[in-house]
């Protein structure tokens, strides 16, 4: 048995042997029937999006998901959530990740600035808790494996519960080390775990995994593949059985895995989990990785979206990660990180813990979700019973800075959130980064092409406010600024231009037309670092 992190000193690892796996029975429908948004009626949903609510799942599903910015998109409107990078080993190599590169303005799993001991983190999240009350949720996600440094994690977690109970706990592992620590997890109450599986046939998996480091020996090929996809499956019907929600990220690498996603998204959703993240390759040559080195590219936004597309029916689907640092802070897609480095928590004086001042905030979280669902029940209503075609089905990139509202200037984005919208419903199917387009008051016209090539799929952009020359620009590329609906809900905002959309295309106005593709942006946000 493990020893445990209460004692302080490392939990043991029960190595299982290859003749003790059990083999892949799958045992768990009723588990997973109970168990995620969209899975009662047998058929996943495109997502698990703005629509699931209490009435889709058991109450004490919806208390875990309800204010968890990953595992529910409509909470990422706002609620925040942070990493804290105190695991830095990793135990098997993955032919995408180089943890040695980090830039300080990018994006990307296994880049951090700072590594933190257990006590630092937990400083660090009680600092950041106390100024932003919309944290809810503390993730170990690396720089290595959470449960490769299982003392460092499960210290962290331990004395953050003792300091901040009301902050939910989640981790990211590979799944090598997973059944071995399955009872740890459940002894710390870390009900939310995110298990990176990205094949579930080690033909596969060899093309992507070169190494694993397992019952003391380094394995390759696809005898390394064969012991990490095994371990996977049985740590995740483990965490299923045990009630501990699990979502699955994917990455997307085409030639590689694109159309056997497919195959993985069906088999963890037969083993109960909760979520399927499937995201793109970032491969850009600087960071080293083999994939970047080898010039294996990343998928464009178009295939991106048809592989999730394709899933659609078999495990819910996310659409909104953003491949976070494993130290990010704040929101999902902004990173607050640089206001609390170890040099200015030194300098903080003793942090007071709010839990009033955080049940304020998230009090008054509930009441905007009601007036926004309120305000997209009535868009489709209007949607629905106008006299036009039925059938249109467009992207909508929309420039927001949060709270779900049409709220930020198309110059400061660095992220839109992309819609598709149809007469029956508005959701959420991904964000697109960018290079901020306004520097210091001023437009930069050479970012201005790329910014547009990330939205050129959508037939408009919802902003707050837009300048002439990038309105002349999107036009010119056949994508509509729209300024009209200024601190609106997002999908009220979406649906309203939708229907005069839809009107104008009746009336003959305008001639609707497919859009192309568009870009996936990888790398660093090189006009912020300039
Ligand atoms: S990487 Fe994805 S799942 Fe993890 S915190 Fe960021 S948005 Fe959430």
């Amino acid at each position: 048995m493990p020893t445990s992190a209460l004692t302080g000193s490392q939990p043991g690892t029960t190595y299982v042997s290859m003749g003790q796996l059990k083999p892949l029975k799958i045992r768990l429908e009723s588990a997973s029937n109970g168990a995620g948004c969209g899975t009662t009626g047998g058929e996943g949903k495109a997502s698990c999006g703005s629509s699931d609510g209490p009435q889709d799942m058991p109450a004490e599903v919806w208390d875990k998901v309800k204010n968890h910015p990953c595992y529910s998109e409509e909470a990422h409107h706002h609620f925040a959530r942070m990493h804290v990078a105190v695991a830095p080993a990793c135990n098997i190599q993955c032919n995408y990740c180089n943890r040695k590169y980090d830039c300080s303005n990018e994006s990307r799993p296994g880049v951090v600035s700072q590594k933190l001991t257990p006590e630092q983190a937990v400083k660090k999240v009680v600092a950041v808790a106390s100024a932003i009350p919309q944290m809810t949720v503390l993730g170990i996600a690396g720089p290595g494996d959470a449960l490769a440094n299982p003392k460092k994690t499960f210290d962290t977690m331990r004395m953050l519960t003792a300091r901040a109970p009301d902050i939910k706990l989640c981790l990211s592992t590979n799944g090598l080390a997973l059944p071995d620590l399955v009872d740890e997890i459940c002894k710390h109450n870390i009900d939310h775990v995110t298990i990176t599986i990205n094949m579930v046939d080690p033909e596969i998996g060899a093309k992507i995994y070169p190494w694993i480091f397992w019952n003391h020996k380094r394995l390759t090929g696809i005898e390394a593949a064969t012991v990490l996809h095994q371990r996977q499956m049985l740590g995740l019907e483990m965490l299923t059985a045990r009630g501990v929600l699990t979502k699955v990220n994917s990455v997307l690498i085409p030639g590689i895995n694109d159309q056997h996603l497919m195959d993985v998204n069906r088999e963890v959703k037969k083993r109960g989990a909760f979520l399927h993240n499937i995201m793109p390759l970032i491969s850009e040559p600087e960071h080293g990785t083999v994939f970047g080195l080898t010039g294996q590219r990343g998928p464009s936004a178009q295939e991106l979206k048809a592989v999730q597309d394709a899933c659609m029916g078999g495990a819910n689907l996310m659409r909104h990660c953003r491949q976070c640092r494993a130290d990010a802070v704040g929101l999902l897609g902004e990173d607050r990180s640089d206001e609390f480095t170890l040099d200015k928590l030194d300098d903080m004086e003793d942090v007071v813990y709010d839990l009033e001042k955080r049940k304020a905030y998230q009090d008054k979280v509930e009441q905007e979700r009601s007036a926004q669902q309120a305000a997209k029940q009535q868009a489709l209503a209007a949607a629905s019973a106008l006299q036009a075609s039925q059938d249109l089905k467009v992207l909508v990139a929309v420039a927001t800075k949060g709270g779900g509202r049409v709220n930020e200037h198309f110059g400061h984005v660095t992220e839109f959130q992309v819609y598709e919208v149809s007469a029956a419903k508005a959701h959420f199917v991904g964000h697109r980064r960018v290079d901020q387009y306004c520097q210091g008051g001023a437009g930069d016209d050479e970012q201005l092409p790329s910014v547009v090539r990330a939205i050129n799929d959508c037939h408009a952009v919802l902003v707050a406010k837009i300048g002439a020359c990038p309105r002349d620009e999107l036009m010119l590329a056949g994508v509509e600024p729209v300024d009209a609906y200024v601190g609106e809900f997002i999908e009220k905002a979406a649906l309203d231009w939708f229907n005069d959309y839809r009107a104008r295309v009746a009336s003959g106005a305008v001639l609707h037309q497919h859009r192309g593709d568009a870009a996936i942006r990888q790398g660093a946000y090189t006009a912020l670092a300039a």
